[in-house]
Formats: structure tokens, sequence, C-alpha cells
């Protein structure tokens, strides 16, 4: 099967006499878990069936004035891609967590503005491979075990110490920054900027606040290097993208360097793709205003109280949304539509269970590298997010 534990996707996960072989803990515990604590259809708090929560959502959204959709990346492409058709439908705003992670860096790659590959690829020929501002051992844990430092790749066959090497960048010690031994380098960074700067005057020869020429030395070596971004690098960058995608331009005039987007979320980078197919934006995106602005992040919105009623699926705003936004949620009308029990469709108006992708549903998803995965669920239902959101769509 395909665990869909996070956006590596790992599709060598096997059931073989109820044991689950090959995922990790996090991918066990997805796994194994997926029956517990399961929501049940309710309308205003009260147990109903589906069918009569599905039409009270249908209600609640013809009767709103500034509906938004939010989440998303936990569901399947085409779960997705109704969502959208329902945004359109209803002339409103669309979001998910991409716009508070790494949406701007998927952009990047989308527009063609940073070179990117494959996890194949990494894992085939990469050297120099560098994870700035993500610590993978928490948030993609095969990551570097199936793609990136460990395995021996075709063009990669003396082991990791010595055909690879190791850049890890973060704010503190990190547990990968603990690998960075030989033939490799912890950047212990205060300011993520200056370390782009420092790396501009490495390739004019010149001295920053970081030494960085010999990184720059060990890319030359190879004809395949790689960045893993993560949170980290987004906010340390201060919303200076362009001095990022300027210094990967100018390191690749120099040796290839390529960049992959180091997020959690299963099916973020699927969101994204969906939604730039759509209307040629990542997320933050209004229908009304036909335009994508940070305005129209989920979290803006609600902040602002630009919105009155929420169609929430596959996430828990609640539990995950800074205080000042999720305070807010309360005010407005919530239809959630997820497999679990969550601290928001506690609190929801309107509840519909919906499947596990990947575990109870079949579809498609995008890795985190924009390779597109089918899934192959071990059990059915056909009660899925593709189910729930086309009859939404036709009730509309
Ligand atoms: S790394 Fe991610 S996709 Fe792979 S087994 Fe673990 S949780 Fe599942």
């Amino acid at each position: 099967m395909i665990c869909t534990g996070c956006s590596c996707l790992c599709d060598d996960v096997e059931i073989a006499e109820g044991k689950i072989l090959n995922a990790c803990e996090r991918g066990y515990r997805h796994i194994s878990k997926y029956m517990e604590n399961r929501a049940k259809p309710a309308v205003e708090g009260k147990e109903v069936d589906l069918d009569r929560a599905i039409e009270a959502a249908i209600e609640m959204l013809k009767s709103a004035k500034n509906p938004a959709i939010y989440g998303l990346d936990t569901s399947t492409i085409e779960a997705q891609k109704t969502a959208v058709k329902i945004a359109k439908k209803l002339n409103c705003y669309i979001d998910d967590n991409s716009s508070f992670c790494l949406g701007e860096f998927v952009e990047a790659i989308l527009r063609k503005e940073l070179p990117s590959s494959t996890l194949e690829d990494v894992r085939d020929k990469a050297y120099v491979i560098v994870y700035w501002g993500t610590n993978p051992y928490h948030s993609l844990p095969r990551h570097l075990s199936r793609y990136s430092y460990y395995p021996r790749g075709a063009k990669r066959q003396r082991g990791y110490d010595e055909d690879r090497y190791l850049v890890v960048i973060d704010i503190r010690k990190t547990e990968i920054a603990k690998l960075a031994k030989k033939n490799a380098k912890f950047i212990k960074v205060e300011n993520d900027l200056e370390l782009v700067d420092s790396f501009m005057k490495a390739l004019d020869g010149k001295a920053g606040k970081y030494d960085v020429a010999g990184i720059l030395r060990e890319m030359k070596k190879a004809d395949f290097n790689v960045v893993f971004g993560g949170l980290g690098l987004k906010y340390g960058l201060r919303g200076n993208f362009k001095a990022f995608i300027e210094l990967l331009r100018n390191i690749n005039k120099f040796a290839p360097l390529y960049f992959i987007p180091s997020g959690f979320h299963a099916n973020m980078r699927g969101f994204n793709e969906t939604l730039f197919e759509a209307v040629n934006a990542v997320n933050s995106y209004s229908f009304s205003s036909a335009s994508s602005s940070p305005e129209f992040a989920f979290t803006e919105l609600l902040k602002r109280e630009k919105i009155d009623t929420a169609l929430i699926v596959g996430t828990d705003p609640i539990a995950s949304l800074p205080y000042e936004a999720s305070s807010k949620l309360p005010k407005i009308k919530k239809i959630v539509v997820d497999p679990r029990k969550t601290l928001t469709s506690r609190i929801a108006e309107v509840v519909i269970p919906s499947a596990f992708s990947g575990i109870e549903s079949g579809g498609e998803m995008v890795r985190s590298d924009g390779v597109r995965i089918k899934l192959k669920p071990i059990a059915s239902s056909e009660f899925d997010d593709v189910y729930v959101l086309k009859r939404i769509l036709e009730g509309l």
C-alpha cells in the first residue's frame, strides 16, 4: 500500500499476516489506528444519518454570505478538484495549510523560477544534500533512509559517508544536524538572509558572515546537488523569496543545484497543483475577486472576521492555527468533513464523517517532489471525501 502518513507517500508499505511492514512509527500509527476516534454524522451536536448531515451542509452553504473552503491536504486530487468546483459555484474563498507552510516554494517551482527534481533522482545522483530549516526526523521520518542521505544510488555507490555531502542549516542542533560529522557541515543559522548573502559573496570569492565557500566547492564536484527547504527557511527569509530564488539561480551558473520542498501533509502539493491548474494560484484564492492574495489566507479571513461559514475538510484548525485566528472559529458556522473526531468537529454545526484517503479510499496524491502517486487502499468505504463533496456540489 501507499502510506499517506506524510508527503513521502512511501510505496513499499505492506500488510502481511496482520502486520504492517516497512512503515516508520508515524506511518504505523497512521495505518494501525485508523478505526479509532471516528467521526459520526451530526447536526448541531445531535447524531443524524449521513444524508441529513449532507443536506444540512448544503443548506448552510446556500445561505452563507461569505463562505470559505479550507483544508484538503490529506484529500485526494479528485476531492480537491471537486472542492475547487464548489468554491467556484459559491464564488467564495479557498485555501489550505500551504498558505502558512510551503506554498510559495511550490508556486516558484510551478512557475519554473526554482529548478526542481524528483526524490528518485536525489537517491541516484545527489552528492551535496542540504536540509535548510527542516527536520525530517520528526516530519518525514523515512526521507533520509529512502530517498536522500543513506541509500546507495545508481551514481552514488560508495555509501553515505563517502558519496554524500550532508549540509544541515538550522537554528538549533536538531537530530539530523547531529549526523553532520564526516563529509558534512552543520550551520547554526541566526539570520537566513545573512546566510543567503554569505553564499552570494562566496560565489564572488568574498567572505561573508558564514563560511560557506567549502560547500560551494563540494557542489562543484558533482552534477547533481539538492536543497530540501522547510518552514525554518520560509520564515527565515522573512518574505524575501526573491533573494533565495536569485541565490539558486546564481549557484546554478556555478554548479547544478535543485530545490525540493520539505513539507509534511500527504497531499499539500497536490492542493497547490490542483488550484494552480484551475486558476493559476496555489492557495489563498478568492473566486469573487478572481485573484489570490495573502489577505485571502484562511487565517487572515478569520482574524479579520471576513467569513461567516467555513467548509473544513480533513484538518483541525482549532488545534493547528494560532489562537488569534482559531479563537474566531466559534463565531462562524462550520461544516467539518473528517474521518476523525477533532477539536474543530466538537464545535462544528455540521459534522460529516469521511474515509481515510489511502487506507479506505483510492485516488491520486502528489508527493512533495511533484510525482503523482496512485493510492492502493486496504479497506473500502464509498463515503469518502469525493462522495461527500460531489453530493454537496450537486446540492448547490
Ligand atoms: S515516512 Fe511518511 S509515508 Fe513513509 S511510512 Fe513514514 S509516515 Fe508513512
